[in-house]
This record gives C-alpha cells, structure tokens and sequence, in this order.
C-alpha cells in the first residue's frame, strides 16, 4: 500500500518519508479500512518533532481518519464489509479511568499513528470496535469530526457557555470549531487571531475578533499554549475558568501561580475526546450547526501540508487523500 512514514524527527520533508509498505491483512477480530480521507492535525506536527519519548520511527503517523471497512478477520461480522467507518484510539476498557467514561485517559491507550500504524496510509489494521459505523456526512467533513470538533465537542463539556463573554485563544485547526461551538452553545464568542482571512470567515458567522482593549471574559478557551497561556489567564474575569486544549510548540510556560490564586481562575484541562464525542460532533454536522472547513491535499504531499501548517496558511484542516 502507499503511506507516508514518519521515518526519523525533524523536519517535515526529512522526517516524513512517501513510500510502499505491504498491505496489512486482518488477523482475528480486526478489520481493515481504506481510507478515504485522513487529517493533518497539529499534534502531527509535534510528533515528527520528536516531543513525545512513546513514539518510535519508523511509525505512519495519522489518527484522524475516515474510510470504509474492505477486510474482516475471523470472529468479526461480515456485515461490517463495506460500511462507512471512522477510527478512534484503541483504549483496554478495563482500566479505572475506561469504568469512568474517561477512555480518553485510559491508562493503556494506544494511539493511531504513534504507538501504531496510522491514518496517512491507503490501509489502516484496526481491533474492530475502534472502527465506527456512520453516515449522512462527506468524508472530509468527517475527518473534521474525528479530532478538532470532538475536540471541542469535549471542551466544551468542562464549562457553561450559554450567555457568557467567552473568549477563543487561535483559529487554528481546533479553535474554528470551539469558536463555532460555542456560539451555538449561547456564547457571546471572540477569537484572538492574527489571520484575517480566519477574522473574516468566523465574523459572518457571527463571531467576532477580539481587540486590544477586551478583556474580562468569563471563559478563555486556549487552543495555543505556552506562547498565550499566560495572557489567557490575564484576560479572564476573576473566577472565570481558563480551559487549556493546546500545547502547539511543546515548549514550557513560565507563569507566575498568583496569576491563578489572586484572581481566583479555575485551570481546567481537556484531552482530546471520547469515541461518542465524534459522534456528537457528527450530528452538528450533519444538522447543519458547524460548518466544516478543510483544504485537500494529495497522500503524498503530507510533507507539504505540514509544511504549509507551520506557516499558518492551511484554513481548516488539511486532509490528506489516498
Ligand atoms: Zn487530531
Ligand atoms: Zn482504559
């Protein structure tokens, strides 16, 4: 099959290397995808820099995918064949945090595209309850539903929105949809970005860009990290909650705890999504409420969409197609 490996970290047209690697076949209870369109996200870009220790080249990176089940192994229903899938992580089920609905902690995940092959491939090998079954939505617009919308789907989870001043550190892949989100949530929604191709697209739905001038929101949502954390506590109302979904360098933050204790600001972090998420993040798609945004790219030219991604001129996602 064609793919894209990760083959040493680095730069994108170093480390991301276009090539043949040899159709998987599905052992028992496993199925195998062909995927029909896969995402870019930003923490694609943070694994070919090498910031995670688990992630050991050569790996296809890619967990964001959407496809149609071509393959099963002996144990899984035959039915399955042809369905409409998208994956998720594969997590034990068993663990503390899995009993809690947490599967987005679980304890033994494994992840798609770092401690497994992933979605930047013709094929993906999967256990076949990490493939789920969909339809009624375009498959790139799908893989828009696999991370940045659950994404925010689950963000938004951790904090009341309806009626309040909430504000959206970056537009990028995530932060379009947090944006998006909570205003259909009954937010009074700004966005800090300096893009104003993105300003402008978010102010006619009705979104509008902060200035210099506002602050005291009752939400900051931070989809950036260290580069903005701290302000992002500063912007906030006393006793308002900082949500941190971003970590887009890796680097560290240095900030000063009485940013957090003088203002009385709850910090509140939320990773990733739970399979039922996408699902959620699905239906406001196919109602209509988000409007997906995302621009193709052929399999093998990964390395230039990520390249493309670090320059901040990819609008929405960048979705490979096989
Ligand atoms: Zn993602
Ligand atoms: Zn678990």
């Amino acid at each position: 099959m064609r793919a894209v490996q990760l083959v040493k970290f680095g730069e994108p047209r170093e480390a991301l290397q276009y090539t043949d690697l040899p159709d998987p076949k599905p052992g028992p209870g496993e199925v195998v995808v062909k995927i029909e369109a896969a995402g870019v996200c930003g923490r694609d870009l943070v694994v070919r820099k090498g910031a995670f220790p688990h992630v050991k080249p050569p790996v296809v990176p890619g967990h964001e995918g959407v496809g149609r089940v071509v393959e099963v192994g002996p144990g899984v229903e035959k039915e399955l064949v042809g369905a409409r899938v998208f994956l998720s992580a594969v997590y034990d089920g068993t663990c503390e945090y899995c009993r809690r609905g947490l599967e987005n902690l679980c304890r033994n995940a494994e992840l798609l595209g770092e401690s497994r092959h992933g979605t930047y491939a013709e094929y993906v090998l999967l256990p076949a309850r990490f493939v789920h079954p969909f339809h009624g939505v375009d498959p790139r617009a799908a893989v828009v539903a696999t991370c940045p919308l659950s994404t925010a789907v689950y963000a938004l989870r951790h904090v009341d929105v309806d009626g309040r001043r909430v504000l959206v550190v970056g537009a990028g892949g995530t932060g379009l949809y947090i944006a998006q989100l909570a205003s259909v949530r009954g937010g009074e929604v700004y966005v800090s970005t300096r893009s104003r191709e993105k300003a402008k697209v978010l102010s006619e739905l009705g979104i509008k860009t902060a200035g210099e001038g506002d602050k005291d929101f009752d939400v900051v949502v931070d989809t950036v990290g260290s580069p903005t954390f701290e302000r992002s506590l500063k912007l906030v109302k006393r006793n308002g909650v900082v949500v941190v979904i971003g970590n887009v360098t890796g680097e560290r933050a240095l900030i000063s705890p009485a940013l957090i204790i003088l203002r009385q600001v709850k910090v509140v972090g939320s990773m990733a999504f739970r399979p039922w998420d996408i699902y959620e993040a699905l239906d406001l798609l196919k109602r209509g409420l988000i409007r997906p945004f995302y621009t193709e790219y052929r399999l093998e030219d990964a390395a230039r969409a990520h390249e493309d991604m670090e320059r901040g001129i990819v609008f929405g996602r960048a979705v490979l197609i096989p």
